[in-house]
């Protein structure tokens, strides 16, 4: 075991985005194993051979960029779906940042808190 600690030393590791390129690897391989799509199963190579590369990379900075980037892009979908009844998500029409405006007040006047640019919006 201590060769393969000393192997990951430095490396990124399994994290979110390579265990979702995994199973959805594993996926892609049996539905093409089940329909007989020989092209469509190299898109499991291609998904086994990042999750790989993501996992072994010494660049590890980048690769965690690479994985909040993902999860927060799911994360972010998850509290926009939680909270549509109450808010409506609009973006930046200047920055293209998400801004959440309150359902049902009527048409407001919105400024970015990222690049200070104003604009009406219906609520
Ligand atoms: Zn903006």
């Amino acid at each position: 075991m201590h060769w393969f600690r000393r192997l990951m030393y430095g490396r990124n590791g399994m994290d979110t985005l390579a265990n979702v390129c995994l199973i959805a690897g594993l996926v892609v391989y049996i539905v093409a194993a089940i329909f007989d799509l020989f092209w469509i199963s190299l898109l499991f190579f291609a998904l086994v051979i990042y999750a790989y590369f993501r996992c072994f990379s010494k660049n590890v900075y980048k690769r965690r960029q690479e994985n909040a980037a993902f999860v927060g892009f799911f994360a972010l979908r998850k509290k926009m779906f939680k909270e549509r009844k109450e808010w409506r998500y609009i973006r930046c029409s200047k920055c293209k940042a998400y801004l959440r405006v309150p359902r049902g007040k009527g048409t407001l006047e919105v400024k970015c808190p990222k690049c200070g640019e104003t604009f009406r919006v219906k609520g």
